[in-house]
C-alpha cells in the first residue's frame, strides 16, 4: 500500500508550510527582480531601502507581513516600497500551495515522487513568474532565466518525471522555431519593423520542454488572447485618461538610485511585454489547462452540432 505524506503530516500544516516556502522565494524573487536587470548582485549587498540607505533588518523583512506590519514603507525614512514587494510574494506564496496541490496533495505513486513533481513545478511557475515581472517593469526577458529553465524542462521530464524526451523536446524547438520565424523574423521582413522581443521564443521554448507541443500552443494561444484583451483595455483607458502609454526604458532613465539605467547586454528588448501573457497562460495550462481544454472542445462540439 502507498503511504502518502498527508498519512506522516496533516495537509493544513504542508499547505502552511508550501505557503510560507512560497511567499520566502517570493522574497528571493523581488530580489532578482529589482536587481538583475541593472546588472547588479542578488547575494550583496543585503537589502537596503532605496531611499535612505538604511539596511532592512530580518525582522523588517519577513515575506508579506512586515510589509503588512509597516504599511508598505521604510522603518526608518517613511518613504513607500512598492505593492509589487508584496504581490509578488503573496503570487509565490499561492502558486506553492497551488503546485502542492497538484502534486504531493494529488495521491503520488511515493512521497518521493510526489516531492520531486513539487520541486519541477515549483521551479518552474517560480522562473514564469521572475521572468515575466522583470518583462512587465523592464520590457526585457533575461536569457540567464529562459534558457537555462529550457535545460532543466528538458531533463526534469526526461530523467525525473519519466514523461519521456519527445515532447520536451520538440515543445522547445518547435516553441522557439514557431516564434522567431514567423513573429520574428517574418514580422521584420514583411513590414522592417521589430514585432515580437527575441526573448519571447526563448520564453515559449521554455514553456514548451515543461508542458510539451499542447502546453507550449495552449499558453502561446491563451497569452495571446489575453493580451490583446488587456491590451486593447489599456489603449481604452489611456484614450479615455489621456495618459500616455509608458514607453520602453531608454538610455536616459534613471532607477531608484537615480543611476542611469543600463539595460544589460544579455537582456532583448521589445516593444510590447508579451512575456507577462506568456507566463500566466502557461501557468494556467499547469493548473486548469485539461478541465478549459474540455470545456472549449465541449462548447464547440455543442455550437457546431457535433
Ligand atoms: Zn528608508
Amino acid at each position: 500500500m502507498n503511504v502518502a505524506l498527508t498519512d506522516v503530516m496533516p495537509p493544513w500544516s504542508l499547505v502552511t508550510f508550501a505557503a510560507i516556502f512560497g511567499a520566502m522565494w517570493g522574497s528571493f524573487a523581488n530580489v532578482v527582480i529589482v536587481r538583475w536587470p541593472q546588472g547588479l548582485s542578488v547575494v550583496r549587498p543585503a537589502s537596503h531601502c532605496f531611499s535612505c540607505q538604511a539596511p532592512i533588518r530580518f525582522y523588517d523583512n519577513l515575506p508579506i507581513l512586515s510589509f503588512l506590519i509597516l504599511q508598505g514603507r521604510c522603518r526608518h525614512c517613511r518613504t513607500r516600497f512598492s505593492p509589487r514587494y508584496a504581490i509578488v510574494e503573496c503570487a509565490m506564496a499561492l502558486l506553492s500551495v497551488g503546485v502542492l496541490q497538484i502534486t504531493v496533495l494529488a495521491d503520488p505513486p511515493t512521497i518521493l515522487f510526489g516531492l520531486t513533481e513539487y520541486v519541477v513545478w515549483f521551479t518552474f511557475v517560480g522562473a514564469l513568474l521572475t521572468a515575466g515581472m522583470i518583462d512587465l517593469e523592464t520590457y526585457l526577458l533575461p536569457d540567464a532565466i529562459t534558457l537555462p529553465g529550457i535545460a532543466i524542462g528538458v531533463l526534469a521530464n526526461g530523467l525525473v518525471l519519466k514523461t519521456g524526451w519527445q515532447e520536451p523536446i520538440i515543445g522547445a524547438i518547435g516553441g522557439y522555431a514557431l516564434l522567431s520565424l514567423v513573429f520574428v523574423h517574418g514580422y521584420r521582413l514583411l513590414t522592417g519593423h521589430q514585432g515580437m522581443g527575441e526573448g519571447d521564443p526563448k520564453l515559449v521554448a521554455m514553456i514548451g520542454a515543461f508542458l510539451g507541443v499542447k502546453g507550449g500552443l495552449f499558453a502561446l494561444c491563451f497569452g495571446a488572447l489575453q493580451g490583446l484583451i488587456i491590451g486593447s483595455l489599456l489603449i481604452v483607458i489611456r484614450r479615455r485618461t489621456g495618459t500616455e502609454p509608458e514607453p520602453p526604458i531608454d538610455d536616459d532613465e534613471l532607477d531608484d538610485e537615480g543611476n542611469e539605467l543600463q539595460p544589460d547586454p544579455r537582456f532583448r528588448k521589445a516593444k510590447v511585454p508579451f512575456g507577462p501573457f506568456l507566463a500566466l497562460g502557461a501557468i494556467e495550462y499547469l493548473f486548469f489547462g485539461d478541465a478549459l481544454i474540455t470545456l472549449y472542445l465541449r462548447g464547440a462540439a455543442q455550437l457546431f452540432g457535433l
